[in-house]
């Protein structure tokens, strides 16, 4: 699943190619796609020729605000990404224009939803699973919903003393808990087994046990890993693809996820092991992480 660096990957892609384009019309061949509003033709009706003004992400939201104060939501859950470029319907299956481009890797010809813009480029949704969430908002009222999301990780304003504050009063597997995106935004199954190696922390470890030394850890960690994440283009171990259709490379740089009985390339003594936490896989080293 995409995580706070790929949904911020796909957000910079976008940020330079369809600011200030507006909406001219929607396709799709999935409209359970679109939760809000439930009514397909409704939703076509309101986002026709509205203006992106701005876009930003807001945990492992994608956020389109939209003249008249409407706001675009996007959320790519399991296995969407979006795309930009220009697709042609051949033989009722969308084929890229251009035939050399990565928008030709078998990864990015699950379209379920089509924007076009007004530029004659169009914004698709790839999305093998269908799971993904398109919302379309009144900007208040959508501003007020992401209030009870948890602060963001990498701005300026997340120091050590906010982010040891995001665990007052709670219990549970440090693993566990990275993950609720009410206490921090963005993080995910991959980046949290990343983190706690990075750390130096069982991922078993209980919150309310960790010493003031071990949460130290973990804040640098998390603001380094994911930092990485985003300078390699996010993680493309799965389907994720950047905007252009193109792999992140992270997938080199990962540590324990999805590594289960390789040798950790920091003690080179123990090999990876993979246990469940609340029904979610979790990768770390015996070695360098102790319980
Ligand atoms: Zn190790």
């Amino acid at each position: 699943m995409p995580e706070l660096p790929e949904v911020q990957t796909t957000v910079n892609g976008l940020k330079s190619k369809v600011l200030k384009r507006a909406f001219v019309d929607v396709w799709s061949d999935w409209e359970k796609l679109v939760k809000k509003p439930t009514d397909s033709n409704l939703f076509k009706r309101q986002i026709k020729n509205k203006k992106i003004i701005r876009i930003y992400r807001r945990a492992k939201n994608i956020i389109f605000n939209l003249s008249e104060d409407y706001s675009l939501l996007i959320h790519l859950k399991m296995t969407g990404h979006l795309l930009l470029g220009k697709w042609k319907l051949v033989d009722n299956i969308w084929k890229p224009v251009d035939k050399k481009s990565p928008l030709n890797d078998p990864y990015n010809r699950f379209l379920h939803i089509i924007f076009y813009l007004n530029n004659n480029h169009m914004l698709a949704l790839s999305d093998v699973r269908k799971f993904a969430k398109i919302e379309l908002w009144q900007t208040k009222e959508l501003e007020k919903e992401l209030q009870k999301l948890g602060p963001e990780p990498l701005e300026d304003d997340f120091t050590f003393k906010r982010f040891k504050g995001c665990f007052t009063k709670k219990r549970g597997k440090i693993k566990q808990v990275l993950m609720i995106p009410e206490i921090i935004a963005g993080i995910g199954n991959i980046y949290s087994s990343e983190i706690l190696w990075h750390a130096k922390v069982h991922p078993e470890k209980l919150v309310q046990n960790l010493k003031e030394s071990e949460l130290k850890n973990i804040y640098k960690a998390t603001q380094k890993v994911l930092r990485l994440g985003i300078d390699l283009g996010g993680d493309s171990f799965s389907d994720y693809r950047n905007v252009n259709g193109e792999k992140g490379s992270f997938n080199e740089q990962r540590k324990v996820y999805k590594r289960e009985n390789e040798f950790c390339s920091r003690c080179k003594k123990s090999k990876i092991k993979r246990i469940k936490i609340a029904g979610r896989s979790a990768f770390y080293c015996p070695t360098c992480q102790k319980p």
